[in-house]
């Protein structure tokens, strides 16, 4: 493809429309979904389900890369600190991810919000 006419293609392929299309249709779902949880901040995650979520020791091993480290407080993790396992499979301080529950439903990491598949 010769690069001077790539702006042109893109200007009349039909499919840019519908990726418009489809663009507007969500943006307003996201306005939608935003006014709906708008009434609900801070949005939390209830103790009584943060306590479904699993709890481990950190043990060192040499399995285990060296250098994790729990995302919240940035601190390396030592051995037989507490974790607390997410179902994304990201894991934090127990004291760190609780803590940052009472404000957010989702992992710090990957933003999934642990609520999806919890019945309240
Ligand atoms: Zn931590
Ligand atoms: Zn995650």
């Amino acid at each position: 493809m010769i690069p001077e006419f790539w702006g042109n293609g893109i200007a009349a392929n039909p499919d840019n429309y519908l990726d418009e299309d489809e663009f507007d249709s969500s943006y307003e779902g996201l306005l939608r979904l935003s006014e709906r949880i708008g009434d609900a901040k801070p949005k939390g995650v209830p103790e009584h389900v943060i306590h479904t979520l699993p709890t481990k020791p950190y043990l060192m091993s040499k399995a285990r890369s060296p250098d994790e480290r729990c995302t919240i407080c940035l601190s390396e993790y030592e051995h037989n600190d507490w974790l607390r396992d997410l179902p994304c499979a990201h894991d934090f301080h127990k004291e760190c991810i609780d803590s940052w529950f009472k404000n957010s439903d989702k992992c710090p990491i990957c933003r999934r919000s642990i609520l999806e598949n919890k019945e309240l």
